[in-house]
């Protein structure tokens, strides 16, 4: 049994959808379970719509909701012609859109969208393309059944961010899954939405198709979960940045986590989580080139001491100095906890005998937590930074990476840096604007000098 999930880009249009078929199809074998995105710009249109119509922009929204309409209407025309299910499918799509379209309306009356709104509103994209991928597949020969996800990835009611429900949803899988694998049938669901065991839509957060296969493949124990994208696999850098980037071909669960956290967009970093602790290998594959190597994700990689470098920008940093710290057990404690109270997720944190920096990606509430921060000694900030991350499971011991490192960075200044014993990374804070430039400078030191 796999997990086989297909991005937005995969079920684009109808030609995408066939590709993906013929990708299923060669799959029957071992059982697929398939995972499908909104068709590509689904997502962005309807949160757009739910952006629009509580604004007295009711008409604006219609003609998104039309738009979306035609455009669904025409894949399905496309892929199932003149058939029965072709007619089927259609009657169903216009249903799901004419209910749109009045959610629309509400939204509108009321002049106001709650988090669960926005919700219902989002969860439309993989809830029309699901049935429609399903019926696609059955008129190509694979036996498909389609499944809502709502009866199967039970969450909580955090909307816009649901938190899935391990034991409810092995026992959804139970019931709505293995039967139909059993029978040999392959199972068809949207990735991405939710439900809560009182029935209300969620979604599990943009992008989170990735980790709707992930909780599938583990709640099913499946031998493998491919993820299916436009590009190659995971690269050794963002090829927007750097030209000469390489494909990985084999990748550590933790490196490919850590490169996710660090903005690799091909994979949704809470992906890994799920598939980590069954020991799932993932693969990343892309639906345009389905015989290339793609990338596979295990446990067991060979260890290399570097194998990609990232960045990002817009990052701050916050230094909280004191004396008062030397030998004071708990200080650093109570540091954490003004950020856990605030919900800020630290990225990156180094620590002296008097002072405690860390980085965190959003600043909100800043200037709250700063004044919070101010108990425990001087704080200050600096905003406009961005972190360049070097990552590979040999950076520590005895390796001369680190020293290659920052030789390569030359004349760039490092604010912070950090590396954890683990060493699977090492992290250098540099100026925003000098981001790219030190990745291209790493890049070239590590991988494009015979490294
Ligand atoms: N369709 C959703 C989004 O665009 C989920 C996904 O594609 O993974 O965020
Ligand atoms: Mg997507």
């Amino acid at each position: 049994m796999i997990v086989t999930k297909f991005g937005g880009t995969s079920v684009g249009d109808t030609a995408a959808i066939e590709r993906t078929a013929a990708i299923v199809r060669g799959r029957l074998a071992r059982q697929p379970v398939v995972v499908v995105s909104a068709l590509a710009g689904t997502t962005n249109a309807l949160l757009d719509i739910a952006a629009q119509a509580p604004k007295g922009q009711f008409i604006v929204a219609i003609r998104g909701i039309e738009a979306l309409r035609d455009r669904h209407l025409g894949v399905v025309h496309e892929l199932l012609g003149e058939s029965d299910e072709g007619a089927e499918v259609g009657a169903e799509v216009s249903m799901l859109f004419d209910e749109l379209a009045h959610l629309g309306e509400a939204l509108s009356v009321l002049g106001d969208v709650s988090p669960r709104s926005l919700d219902a509103v989002a969860a439309y994209g993989e809830r029309l393309s699901s049935p429609i991928v399903a019926a696609a597949f059955r008129q190509r020969g694979i036996p498909a059944t389609w499944v809502d996800a709502r009866w199967v990835m039970i969450t909580d009611g955090a909307f816009g961010k649901a938190h899935p429900q391990p034991d409810a949803i092995a026992e959804a899988v139970r019931e709505h899954l293995q039967p139909i694998l059993r029978a040999g049938g392959v199972p068809v669901l949207g990735g991405y939405i939710g439900g809560t065991p009182d029935g209300l839509t969620t979604t599990l957060g943009r992008g989170g198709s990735d980790y709707s296969a992930a909780l599938f493949g583990a709640a099913l124990d499946a031998e493998a979960i491919e993820i299916w994208t436009d590009v190659d696999g995971m690269l050794t850098a963002d090829p927007r940045v750097i030209s000469g980037a390489r494909l990985i071909e084999h990748i550590r669960f933790d490196e490919a986590a850590e490169l996710a956290s660090f903005g690799a967009k091909v994979l949704h970093p809470s992906t890994i989580a799920p598939a980590v602790q069954r020991s799932i290998p993932v693969f990343i594959y892309n639906s345009h080139r389905p015989d290339a190597a793609g990338t596979r994700i295990t446990f067991d990689a060979p260890r290399l001491a570097v194998r990609a470098v990232a960045g990002r920008a817009n990052v701050v940093l916050v230094n909280v100095k004191s004396s008062a710290m030397l030998g004071t057990p708990g200080v650093v404690r109570g540091i954490f906890s003004v950020f856990e109270r605030f919900k800020l997720s630290v990225d990156v944190i180094a620590t002296s005998e008097v002072s405690v920096s860390v980085t965190l990606d959003a600043a909100t509430h800043l200037d709250a937590v700063l004044t919070e921060l101010g108990a425990f000694g001087d704080v200050t900030v600096e905003r406009g930074r961005g972190i360049v991350a070097i990552v590979g499971s040999g950076l520590g011991g005895h390796t001369p990476s680190m020293a290659r490192a920052l030789a390569a960075l030359g004349d760039l200044r490092v604010h912070m840096c950090s590396l954890s014993a683990s060493a699977i990374n090492l992290t250098l804070i540099v100026d925003g604007d000098q981001v790219h430039e030190a990745m291209r400078r790493l890049h070239r030191s590590f991988f494009e000098e015979g490294a």
